[in-house]
């Protein structure tokens, strides 16, 4: 017999009581240990700025229909376990599967970098596996590995049972992860959509700002601005004035640019001054609303810089000001 009634009103306690204690919240910049996550005691581990790189495959659903299962699954495992592969070779922090998508994050040194080198990876990635899919399966629907990135600040915990290790599951609260699936929802393969906040740090960078000035593979060419303004739906922040990028690595210089990223290199000096004011341009953007947004992610950068100096004061203490 399940007594359906106790196991309800425990809960209910439960929740209660969750509600009636605050957790305590640890900043653990410089220091986070996902295998240190706790699971049975009231404190979550805060990243001031964590990067989510999400990504899903296009179309899986249909990919299934008339396949056979061993079919699928070959797609399923060259598909989503080569994007493994790259976030693995890209040093990710974590990441989650689930089932046709998941994630990548970045926290600590060089996230911003690793994580694009990641996602314009995963983008030159997609590109061969769709073709090597059409090839062997002709009347496959078009699919792709569809990328959104987004960061900031994030609590973590595990959350779960904490005596079955399998019923247990670190939780990322906040923006990053929940903004990255949104900007991958309304994608396509070969766009990558990034929030506001990961335009204002990888912008300012030339190996990501602008191309090589290759056209079809024959190089020689004016190095041009490979980012496109795209106001993201259903983000309701100043986070929504996002870009998207449309090229993955080029055959020529993709590992010359991906080495100078990691390396921490931003500067090109092939880059002219007008290509130069585009950005600028697309920076600051054209009109007040583009500004004013951009404002607004820098006041929270601050009032977030702020928390973490009075965090830093006071380590242990119970930190409640997040439900603002
Ligand atoms: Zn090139």
């Amino acid at each position: 017999m399940v007594e359906l009634n106790e196991l309800l009103k425990k809960l209910q306690e439960r929740t209660s009581a969750k509600f009636e204690k605050m957790p305590s919240v640890v900043l653990k910049d410089g220091a986070f240990n996902v295998t240190k996550l706790p699971v049975d005691k009231p404190e979550w581990h805060r990243i001031t700025d964590l990067v989510a790189v999400m990504f899903d495959l296009k179309s899986s659903t249909n990919l299934e229909k008339g396949r056979k299962p061993a079919s699928t699954a070959s797609i399923y495992d060259a598909g989503v376990g080569g994007v493994v592969h790259i976030f693995n070779y890209f040093d990710a922090d974590f990441v989650d599967i689930q089932g046709d998508g998941g994630f990548g994050l970045f926290w600590g040194e060089r996230r911003y970098e690793r994580a694009l080198c990641a996602a314009i990876s995963i983008h030159t990635f997609s590109d061969d596996f769709e073709s090597q899919l059409e090839a062997k399966w002709s009347k496959a629907p078009s699919t792709g590995f569809k990328v959104g990135i987004a960061s900031g600040p994030v609590l973590a915990k595990r959350v779960g049972l904490s005596k079955h290790l399998d019923m247990q599951e670190p939780v990322w609260a906040g923006r990053p992860v929940n903004y990255a699936a949104k900007a991958a929802q309304q994608t396509e393969p070969g766009k990558t959509l990034v929030t506001g906040s990961v335009w204002d740090a990888v912008s300012n960078n030339d190996y990501i700002a602008f191309s090589c000035g290759c056209a079809e593979g024959v190089e020689g060419g004016v190095p041009s601005l490979l980012w496109e303004e795209r106001i993201l739906v259903n983000i309701p922040d100043a986070e929504k004035y996002g870009q998207v990028l449309k090229s993955g690595w080029c055959v020529n210089h993709g590992e010359e640019y991906c080495n100078a990223i990691l390396n921490g290199d931003t500067y090109r000096a092939e880059i002219d001054e007008t290509s130069r004011s585009q950005l600028t341009l697309l920076a600051s953007g054209s009109e007040g609303v583009k500004m004013k947004a951009r404002k607004e992610r820098r006041a929270e950068r601050m009032i977030l810089e702020s928390e973490v100096l009075a965090m830093r004061g006071n380590r242990r203490s119970t930190f409640n000001k997040l439900d603002r």
